[in-house]
């Protein structure tokens, strides 16, 4: 069953994760494209039944401290974030698909590592490191790979690293963030995320396409009603 508003076609079993574009028959450009080419539009795209039948999910791009805050919750048990822990629990429900970099996956493993591994009274679990490198990537694994979550993959071109670190882009914002916004924007058009989704006390949130996860979490639930 494809999902609403990603294309429709699995190559060598692997879903393709682009945008489904309106009037493409639920298909992205490039698959339009070559589907039209070999006159297999009508086999591969979707009719407009089909279209209507799908379920309509939000696709929202969230930052990687939305995905570190619902780790430290659900991991170590830190002070909830509940708007963090909401959006999260959205994409592993799959009533909100997500994308986040692959640096994201990396960072959660880097905090949840640390955490594990950090005294009690710094908010850790005091583990001791060999145990915390072993659960450390267990749990990532699990959060991004096995718990039939909504996800999709963003990664960080050449360009987009050259272009923060160089200085010309977002010099007021740190690194870390400066990538996430540019990484966003240069996936935006072919995934098809609409909204970039920041930790609530972000000064982010004032950028275009932009919100905190308490407006994203506010959206979902007029989503939900509309529905
Ligand atoms: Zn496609």
């Amino acid at each position: 069953m494809p999902r609403g508003g990603v294309c429709a076609v699995v190559e060598d079993g692997v879903p393709c994760e682009r945008a489904a574009r309106n009037g493409h028959s639920g298909l992205c450009s490039r698959h339009r494209a070559k589907a039209l080419v070999r006159g297999r539009l009508g086999e591969l795209g979707l009719s407009a039944a089909e279209l209507a039948a799908l379920p309509r999910v939000p696709h929202l791009y969230l930052h990687k401290s939305v995905a570190i805050r619902f780790a430290a919750c659900e991991a170590v048990g830190a002070a909830s974030d509940a708007s963090a822990v909401a959006l999260v629990t959205a994409v592993l429900g799959r009533t909100l698909r997500a994308t986040v970099s692959l640096e994201c996956v990396r960072a959660v493993y880097r905090h949840v590592g640390h955490r594990l591994a950090r005294p009690v009274e710094l908010g850790g679990l005091a583990l001791d490191d060999a145990t915390a490198e072993r659960r450390s990537p267990e749990y990532v694994g699990e959060l991004f790979y096995s718990r039939g979550g909504d996800w999709s993959f963003a990664v960080t071109s050449a360009s987009v690293y050259r272009a923060c670190t160089l200085g010309a882009k977002h010099p007021t914002l740190s690194l870390e963030d400066a990538l996430e916004v540019e990484t966003f924007a240069a996936v935006r058009w072919s995934l098809g995320c609409t909204r970039l989704v920041v930790a609530d006390t972000s000064p982010l949130a004032a950028l275009p396409r932009t919100m905190s996860t308490v407006n994203a979490v506010a959206l979902l639930r007029m989503d939900a009603a509309r529905a």
